[in-house]
């Protein structure tokens, strides 16, 4: 449902500037070094290598320039016996660095993306806990809400997580790094407050909420929540607003290719886009970010399509396809 974000008290504000290319600087990261003493049988040769890796999690890590072994002089032989054909000898291959894990390579590469499954299957039986008030900047929300279901039971929670898990397998194909907010793992939440923070943390790319609506029948279709500007206590979005809505774009057009999905016929005047200041999942984000609501649970067209495992996997794929485009894929 779309009215269930709201956020806590973000991080300090990003230091990111007008030009969203700044979100995609890179971070490299000078890994390790590695040397490695590797005397041969016949002599005392001394093979040094530098690793240096780049990338947040040193995946990538990659053998650069190997010094030039400065081979030991061989000692000499105490008697140059007449032997036959003293065999040359020469340092032996340097050993190939081996890349820890190596993920995939692709127009990602480098880059974080955060995913945020909608809510919790297991909301509905802590509604103490979810009800608690939580600072969203602009003002106090829920900490979250339980979220809707298809007049058949099927859980919104269940759809967003699977959605987000295909999400997943897809941009980590594409060389991406994933971070999920949430994986089931937990009895219920998190609050909206932390689903913002741990995009924030993570220094994402690009952070997306998936999340399926709950409004009367005959309202159907898709539609992408851009962030407002707004500016209060810990939120201030004027530095993602643009960003978020070039996110937006872009996967709403790969959304609707994917899926065939129209946008929504209920807002957005048809756009597929709506912009909201009221969610605090994307008031506190200080990096680009959207809500995806993926159609209406509680029309049975749209429901149909909600729980098909193949038209959820085209959904992730069109999620994942806009979030490549936006990256510069
Ligand atoms: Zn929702």
């Amino acid at each position: 449902m779309r009215n269930d974000d709201s956020p806590p008290p973000p991080e300090a504000a990003a230091p990111a500037g007008p030009d969203h290319r700044s979100w995609f600087t890179r971070r490299s990261t000078l890994a390790v070094a590695v040397a490695a003493l590797a005397p041969t049988a016949l002599a005392g040769w001394v093979l040094t290598q530098v690793l240096t890796g780049a990338g947040p999690d040193g995946r990538d890590a990659k053998p650069v320039a190997a010094p030039s072994a400065a081979p030991a002089t061989p000692a000499t032989p105490a008697t140059p016996a007449p032997s036959p054909a003293t065999p040359s000898v020469k340092p032996s291959a340097a050993p190939s660095a081996a890349p820890a894990a190596a993920p995939a390579k692709g127009p990602l590469t480098g880059r974080t993306v955060v995913i945020d499954p909608g809510h919790n299957t297991g909301n509905f039986k802590h509604t103490d806990e979810i009800g608690q008030q939580v600072d969203i900047g602009t003002g106090r929300k829920e900490c979250d809400t339980t979220g809707t279901t298809t007049n058949s039971g099927y859980m919104e929670a269940e759809f967003t997580l699977d959605v987000s898990l295909r999400l997943r397998t897809a941009l980590e194909a594409q060389g991406a790094k994933v971070v999920l907010t949430h994986v089931a793992d937990r009895s219920w939440g998190p609050c909206i407050n932390e689903r913002a923070r741990i995009g924030n943390e993570a220094g994402a790319d690009a952070v997306v909420s998936v999340h399926a609506d709950g409004v009367s029948a005959g309202n159907r279709g898709f539609h992408i929540i851009l962030p407002a500007k707004v500016k209060g206590g810990a939120a201030d979005t004027a530095a993602i607003v643009e960003p978020s809505r070039q996110l937006g774009e872009r996967i709403a057009g790969n959304f609707a290719r994917t899926t065939g999905s129209a946008p929504a016929n209920y807002l957005g005047g048809g756009t597929g886009l709506v912009v909201r200041d009221d969610l605090g999942g994307l008031n506190l984000s200080t990096r680009p970010k959207v809500f995806i609501e993926c159609g209406n649970m509680r029309d049975a067209k749209d429901a149909a399509q909600l729980t098909s495992p193949e038209w959820r996997q085209k959904a992730a794929q069109g999620i994942a396809d806009g979030i490549v485009g936006f990256l510069g894929g």
